[in-house]
């Protein structure tokens, strides 16, 4: 197997260079300018499947019967979706053994500024594919496709289905695997989101609320003496803010005892991002607004996976800051939430997670199993009962950024280890 994937190393590349340049854009980037290529990188994936004796089903998402997930992640009302398909591959196995889904999304971020590479040619440098997409997360995608290539041209037969799923509008927003979900799931016994994890197995992500602390003052002259506010004196926002920086800290120090996994090097906190306040220099601010982002864990998941535990939490202790002074207790402050992904783990000691363990170890001796710090798409299949896991080759911390790239040594360990993977899932016929 591993032989072969080495022999045909320069196919195995090119494949993943003609997905990347398919500029398969998120077309929320361009204000939905009527080109988007997010259906050509599908009929490229669907054609290459059909080659490989996959049965493949393309169709559109139909918004009108999402409706009913209105207010639930991934819901985007009146978003187009025109042209805009969802894929799924089936590779029907001898019988007996695990499905498995691979799934991943077929949509990219914008160009963005700052490149010196050329954004879709897919230039080879030094080991390296330059591209936007190279490692979110097309490189995961042709890993997966070339490892059921693989294990076909080795003349391994699994016993298992192979399902091949890949979606449009994962980078802005969400319907497509919304639909994929709900409305056609590919039903399976175990599922590899193959979005970039430097190669690391990741049965977990963290939930991430984002919301801002809206803190109401009253502007004033500052050079002026101000006298109480009761009889009309200024508060100052910016002290107010101060006030709320310090107790944030304090409530980190109690979460970092608390909210941990051992699967995360980190603690979750509340991480203030961004502080908005004031006019101009000669006034008290009249309010302020304070940014943050706060991950929860999965043991912190609502009933109907959401973070509204977490919220609760976070909007008790910005009331309790608030009783620590007059004007706040008059006037309080309050929090408005901007953004709720949600969270789902796979337990590590699941026949899932420990085969695929296992089966990884078989190829690399160096394997890491590790949570994601941030969200990621897995809950929409764990919280519909699919055991899932994050893997995919290429750095995270590349992803969006100007220059991306995906080391093609990786690459070609990504193929090996998803290869194993699946035939010790799948199991194979003797
Ligand atoms: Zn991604």
């Amino acid at each position: 197997m591993n032989q072969w994937i080495d022999q045909n190393r320069s196919d195995i590349i090119r494949f993943l260079a003609d997905m990347v340049r398919i500029p398969s854009v998120n077309p929320w980037f361009s204000n939905y300018d009527p080109y988007t290529t997010e259906k050509e990188v599908q009929e490229f994936i669907a054609g290459s499947l059909k080659e490989m004796n996959f049965d493949v089903d393309i169709w559109e998402v139909d918004a009108e019967k999402l409706k009913e997930f209105k207010g639930m992640p991934g819901y985007y009302e009146s978003r187009p979706m025109k042209d805009r398909p969802i894929l799924c591959g089936r590779l029907k196995g001898s019988g007996g053994g695990h499905s498995l889904l691979l799934t991943g999304h077929a949509d990219v971020v914008t160009q963005g500024d700052g490149w010196t590479k050329r954004a879709f040619s897919a230039e080879i440098e030094d080991g390296k594919m330059y591209g936007r997409g190279t490692v979110d997360m097309k490189g995961g995608i042709a890993a997966m496709i070339m490892a059921v290539k693989a294990i076909q041209q080795c003349n391994i037969q699994l016993k298992g289905d192979v399902l091949v799923g890949t979606v449009p509008d994962e980078e802005a927003g969400g319907m497509g695997t919304l639909d994929f979900v709900h409305q056609r799931c590919c039903k399976a016994d175990g599922a590899i989101m193959t979005e970039p994890t430097s190669l690391e197995i990741g049965p977990m992500c963290r939930g991430i609320l984002w919301g801002k602390i809206v803190i109401p003052a009253r502007a004033g002259h500052i050079e002026m003496y101000q006298g109480h506010f009761h009889e009309g004196g200024a508060v100052d926002a910016v002290k107010l803010t101060q006030l709320f920086l310090a107790q944030i800290d304090q409530f980190n120090r109690n979460w970092s005892s608390k909210k941990v996994h051992p699967l995360l090097p980190m603690p979750c906190q509340i991480l203030v991002a961004q502080i908005k306040a004031g006019e101009y220099p000669s006034a008290f601010a009249g309010s302020a607004e304070i940014y943050f982002d706060a991950q929860y864990l999965p043991a912190d998941l609502d009933e109907k996976h959401r973070g509204s535990k977490i919220k609760k939490e976070i909007e008790e202790f910005v009331a309790a800051v608030a009783q620590t002074d007059e004007w706040m207790r008059e006037n309080p402050p309050y929090v408005e939430w901007l953004l709720d992904a949600d969270c789902a783990e796979t337990p590590v000691d699941s026949s899932f997670v420990t085969t695929l363990i296992d089966a990884a170890k078989k190829v690399s001796d160096q394997i890491k199993v590790s949570g994601v710090g941030s969200h990621t798409d897995m809950g929409w299949y764990v919280h519909s009962g699919i055991p899932t896991v994050n893997f995919g080759p290429g750095n995270p911390k590349i992803a969006h950024q100007a220059n991306e790239y995906i080391e093609l040594d990786e690459y070609i360990q990504g193929v090996k280890l998803m290869a194993s993977m699946i035939m010790d899932w799948c199991e194979v016929t003797k």
